[in-house]
């Protein structure tokens, strides 16, 4: 049987093809396991001089990268998805100790990662443009696609591996060179990733990967006239302080930022279903995920069904370590979020709203880092004004807010400065078309909890984002149209 090496890298900045770690006297930072609070590494950072370099390099390797045919780009890229999905375990383990999402939700990381490797890599040879006919005669336009530049990535925690795989597979397979800023609190995946990347036959400097603070490195990235495109995830607030940032050398910005999902149960839906979507969708990631639903609209008339069926299923979670057998929902990323996520519950109750269900077994687990455990809870008689209605809640927090009228819930779910994600669950496919239409979001699941997929585009409406990743579209964020207007080659001269 062919065996390949293990998952091997170097925890410094990866330029020009080579792990750089950094001089005596800087400042290393540590990552740890957010179930155990095991250290797992001491990672050098890139800092402002690194960064510099890593955009330098790749402007360098992007005249190569450019000239290379598409279809061979796209070969780099599938070989890529294909080692991803060989390799899905190891990925799978090392994504948990830094991320600490349940094994299997990794598992699933690894492969949705590997499909926008291979969706990208079957794109490139799809990108063309096209020939417009003039309106003089003995004239004709060309209208090109081409790479826009380097790019700058800058991806969050909550999927370290997949949002990385988003950008970098869409950049490279536009023809940019990247320079990629995984989150501080999960570089180890991204870093792993450079050398499967090499083996896979990119060149050095194609890909840069800057471990490092967002404040330090954004700001490079915004600043240098090398980098034309800016790729974020992350919340709102960064996204506009990048925009800023990106405002003096008007660069390119696509951005993929918070939301506040409504999740609509239509008077006629079948509860049972419900719940068990409902609580997948919230234990995702131990709710940390963007297109979570952060507000449940359930009719008046069945709000007690729901928080009978809800407490049933919220008392059989598994919490705990993502690595041990059978778990459901995983640690907080951080003991910040876990406080951030009490206060808003505590406000709400402080406020008129109720507790219904809470599982807290992870408190007599041993070897936990329990202060990093945020308990899976369902809040009933929450209002619009209350916080954890208005904002983004990232954690397994299942708030219910109840409605009399259809038209008065659609209403209220768009009611919000967001607009990423929305789902509608019920029977009469009429009705939830319809409610799917008037709701303000980029995408909407009808009876569907996960509708992300590498071959659609994904990104917000209002305060959400710009642009879109994967599908057709996720390509173009990275190309600029030019045109060339010139005189029509004749037979005769
Ligand atoms: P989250 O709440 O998911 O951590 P953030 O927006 O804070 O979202 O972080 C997302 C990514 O943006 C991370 O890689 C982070 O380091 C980076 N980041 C934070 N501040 C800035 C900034 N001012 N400019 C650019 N990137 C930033």
């Amino acid at each position: 049987m062919k065996t390949s090496p293990p998952l091997w890298f170097e925890p410094a900045p990866w330029i020009d093809g080579a792990w750089r770690q950094p001089g005596r006297g800087s400042d290393p930072f540590t990552v740890r396991n957010p179930a155990t609070g095991a250290l797992l590494a001491e990672v050098g950072r890139a800092d402002a001089g690194a960064v510099t370099a890593a955009i330098e390099g790749a402007a360098r390797a992007g005249r190569g990268w450019r000239e290379l045919p598409a279809a061979a780009r796209g070969e780099i890229l599938k070989r890529t998805a294909a080692a991803l999905r060989a390799r899905r375990d190891e990925f799978a383990r090392l994504l948990t100790a830094e991320q600490g999402k349940p094994y299997l939700q990794a598992a699933g990381e690894v492969d949705y990662a590997a499909s926008f490797f291979q969706w990208f890599g079957e794109e490139a040879r799809r990108v063309h443009g096209r020939i417009v006919p003039h309106p003089e005669a003995g004239r004709e336009f060309l209208v090109e696609q081409c790479p826009a530049g380097v790019a700058g990535l800058i991806t969050p925690w909550n999927f370290p591996l997949a949002q990385g795989a988003k950008k970098v597979a869409a950049a490279l397979a536009a023809g940019c060179t990247a320079v990629w800023k995984p989150a501080e609190a999960t570089p180890l995946v991204a870093l792993a990733l450079a050398p499967i990347l090499a083996a896979a036959g990119l060149p050095a400097g194609v890909l840069q990967i800057v471990p490092g603070k967002g404040s330090v490195v954004g700001p490079v990235l915004a600043a240098h006239p090398h980098v034309r495109v800016l790729s974020l995830t992350g919340s709102t607030a960064t996204g506009s302080s990048l925009m800023v940032a990106a405002a003096p050398g008007i660069k390119r910005l696509s951005l993929e930022l918070g939301g506040n999902a409504p999740f609509i149960i239509l008077p006629d839906a079948d509860l049972g279903s419900v719940t068990d979507q409902l609580v997948q969708l919230k234990m995702f990631v131990s709710g940390q995920v963007c297109v979570t639903a952060n507000r449940i609209f359930v009719p008046a008339d069945r709000e007690a069904e729901l928080i009978e069926r809800l407490s049933a299923r919220i008392a059989g979670l598994k919490v705990g370590d993502g690595l041990a057998e059978g778990v459901d929902a995983g640690p907080l990323i951080h003991m910040d979020a876990c406080r951030d996520v009490r206060s808003r519950v505590a406000e709400a109750v402080a406020a008129g709203a109720k507790i219904v269900a809470e599982n807290r077994s992870f408190e007599s687990t041993p070897g936990l880092c329990v202060e990093n455990f945020s308990p899976p809870t369902v809040v009933a008689g929450v209002t619009d004004s209350m916080r954890l209605a208005r904002e983004e809640i990232f954690g397994p927090v299942i708030p219910l807010l109840s409605y009399r009228t259809l038209p008065e819930a659609v209403e209220r779910a768009n009611a919000t400065p967001y607009g990423l994600a929305a789902y509608v669950y019920g029977t009469d496919l009429g009705r939830l078309r319809a409610v799917a239409s008037a709701l303000e979001a980029g995408i909407v699941g009808v009876n569907e909890w996960r509708p992300l997929k590498a071959e659609i585009p994904f990104g917000g409406v209002k305060q959400s984002g710009i642009g879109a990743e994967g599908g057709e579209e996720g390509i173009r964020e990275f190309l600029e149209t030019r045109v060339i207007s010139m005189p029509k080659p004749g037979v005769d001269g």
